[in-house]
Parts: C-alpha cells; structure tokens; sequence
C-alpha cells in the first residue's frame, strides 16, 4: 500500500474469513510476484542472523529457523515446527530499502564546455516487502510521514515508497526484547498493509491465514493457489496472535511516556546510562524510525570530477550538533537523553506520535546491552519517591 494511502482508514478490501495458503501456495506467491515485475525481499539466513535480503523463491525463507534475543545477544536457533516466520526482528529492518545509508545526490564533471552537474535519480525498483511484522508496518507509516507528510518532501523516498507492497506477517513468536504491546503496534497487524497473513503449523499442518487489504494484494491472492479458511486454522491462528501479546518479553512503564520524558530532564539516571553509553551510535542504525542523515562531497584526484552523498547519520555522533560555537551537545548525557526523549516525548510535537514502535532492536544490538524498557522505568521510578527505591 502507498506512502499516501492513510494508513488510519479501513482496509481497501472488506475484512472476511480470509483464505488458506500451504507451503506451496507461498511459493507460487513468491513466484506471482517475480513475474508481476517485483523485487521481492524477504527474510532469510546469511551470517547466522534472519537478515532482510531479495528473495528468488519461496525456498530462501527461514524455514525451521527462530532466534532468541536478549540485550547486546542475538543468535540462531533451530525449530522443530518448520516455521518460516517464528522469529522476531532482526538486525534490520525496511528502511535500508527505502531510506538507504548512501544515496549519490548528484555528480559534477569539469568538461571543455564547462561544469556539467548531473543529478542522480535512477528508477527505483518495484519492492514486495514479504515478512512486514506489525512493528515495523507501523514504523515505515512513521517515517511515511517523516519523509513525505510535511513541507519538505523526500523524492528519493517517495519513489521507492510509492510501490511498495507490503505483506505483512502477524507475530506469534515474540522476542525477549520485544514490547509492541506497550506501544500500541502489535503483534496483530495494524492497518496499511496489502496482504496480511498468520502462520500455523501444528498437526493439521503448515499453512497460512491469509486476508487482502487492497484491491492489488486481492489481484495477487487471486493468483495464488488458496483454499477457503476453515474455522480451525482461523481460531488456531488469532489464538497465536492473542497469545503473543500475553508473550511479550519487556514492556514499557504504565505512565504516559510523553510526559516522563518532559518531566526527568534533571533525573540523576542520565548520568548513569552515560556512564554505560559508548555513544557508538549502533541503536539509531537498526532503529527502524529514526532518519537522520547529513551530506558528504567527495572528488576524485584529478579535481575534475566531484560527487555529493547523502549518509545516514547519528544524533550520537559529536558533528551531529556542530554550530559554529562548536558542539551543542558534548556529553554523552546529553546525546543519550536527546535520543531517548526524541524518541518516548517530542516525536510526539514534531509528529503527532511515539517514534518507537517497540521493536527491540536497539536493546538487542547496544553492545553494552542498554535497555530503553529499563531506562524508561527508572526514570518512572524517579518520578515516584517512596513509591519505588530512585535509580
Ligand atoms: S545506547 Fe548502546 S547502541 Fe546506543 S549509542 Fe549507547 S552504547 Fe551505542
Ligand atoms: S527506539 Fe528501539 S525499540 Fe523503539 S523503534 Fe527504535 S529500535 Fe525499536
């Protein structure tokens, strides 16, 4: 579904009993998609991790593959059950595809004629985003609306955005490090997607719920080999979903997280979590919200040709805040709490929501293992002396 279809409405295609799909039928939609002209990506093994790569076929997908995640720990694990999406997220999450760390803006050559400047805008491909967990559906909405919502729009962004088709996978198998439950984002899938389905693989075998939410994502089902949804697999599959969010493996304070962040500004915990930072910047990489970048003009040797990037980069990194006075933010503190209240508080200002949805990941790849969840609480904690024992 597009960047300007409003994920807030109703699904394109009326909710019904949905269709199941076998282990065949999801590889005759990896094919569907390939031969409508997609570059399908999806998760599959590489390097000991379920990383997000372009699929060729169905054949790819991580089946029989979970992972277990704790802070600063990521690892393998094998399933009995066969499942191809029993995993939490990765090390990455969409916005590589859409929101890349190195994009050529431009080029410049010194010709006998003079400085031609070429700028660089190739054809985006069409991706079909398979796999989509619901924490991260509503994370590309975020930065939907980051890129695309306000005055000044992301071209580059939008292209690759517009055809993207996105088939989301309801979450059964949640993380330690997961807490979509708390943010509102999961692990039932939430609105904007084309196709949504739900694995099930027990003993009446392994299949998969599936429903459109677009008249495109119904063309495609329509292409793929399905049969009606039998009351079993149905109730099997929203029975995984609801015991997921009971599942979850951290959660957020119960406080309104906008209002923490406005009122712990002074808190002591900042200069703990200082203390454990390496403002490496490693959590707004795999954060599938933040989108920051900053420019680089680089030239050859020959001084004749030059070249301008655009980098993702960090409010962690020390040039991130340089006026002409110097750094704004020196400290560790102060990078660590600006991230975090971005984030938990004044992405609310800027955006008129959170800008975590929950996903973990900057818990599981902290080197040192910071755990927003934990830092939360204790600033929570904080606000309540006598209540609980300050940080
Ligand atoms: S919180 Fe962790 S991942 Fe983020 S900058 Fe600090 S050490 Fe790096
Ligand atoms: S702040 Fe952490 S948990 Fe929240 S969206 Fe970013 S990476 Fe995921």
């Amino acid at each position: 579904m597009t960047a300007d279809a409003d994920v807030n409405s109703s699904p394109a295609v009326p909710w019904s009993d949905g269709l199941v799909m076998s282990k065949d039928g999801m590889a005759a939609l990896v094919d569907v998609l390939i031969r409508r002209g997609f570059t399908v990506v999806g998760p599959t093994v590489r390097d000991d991790a379920i990383i997000l790569a372009e699929l060729r076929s169905a054949d790819e997908l991580p089946y029989g593959w979970g992972v277990e995640l704790e802070a600063g720990r990521y690892r393998l694990r094998e399933r009995s059950d066969g499942a191809a999406f029993a995993h939490a997220a990765g090390p990455q999450s969409w916005k590589p595809f859409l929101h890349p760390p190195r994009v050529r803006e431009w080029s410049a050559d010194r010709t006998e004629d003079g400085l031609v400047i070429a700028a660089d805008r190739p054809t985006p491909p069409r991706y079909a985003f398979l796999g989509v967990r619901p924490c991260d559906l509503r994370a590309i909405a975020v930065q939907d609306r980051v890129l695309t919502g306000g005055m000044h729009r992301d071209p580059g962004y939008e292209g690759r955005r517009s055809g993207a088709l996105l088939i989301v996978v309801e979450c059964t198998e949640p993380g330690a490090t997961c807490f979509c439950v708390s943010m509102g984002t999961g692990p039932a899938a939430g609105p904007g997607y084309d196709l949504v389905m739900t694995e099930v693989a027990d003993e009446a075998g392994h299949r998969f719920w599936i429903r459109s939410g677009s008249s495109e994502g119904a063309e495609i089902l329509a292409e793929v080999p399905t049969r009606s949804a039998d009351p079993d697999t149905r109730e099997t599959a929203r029975a995984g979903v609801a015991t997921a969010a009971d599942r979850m493996g951290r959660a957020m304070p119960e406080a309104d997280l906008r209002e923490l962040m406005a009122t712990t500004l002074d808190a002591p915990r900042w200069d703990d979590v200082a203390g454990r930072c390496l403002t490496c910047g490693n959590c707004t990489m795999v954060c599938p919200t933040c989108f920051c970048t900053t420019t680089e003009d680089v030239t050859d040797l020959t001084g004749d040709h030059a070249e301008r990037w655009r980098l993702w980069d960090s409010c962690f990194d020390l040039d991130f805040s340089q006026l002409h006075g110097g750094t704004v933010r020196a400290s560790p503190r102060s990078r660590y709490r600006q991230w975090m209240t971005h984030k938990l508080g004044t992405w609310y200002d800027q955006f008129g929501s959170s800008g975590c949805v929950g996903c973990g990941r900057c818990i599981v790849w902290c080197p040192v293992g910071i755990d927003i969840t934990e830092e939360a609480a204790a600033l929570h904690d904080w606000t309540r002396p006598g209540e609980a024992e300050p940080p």
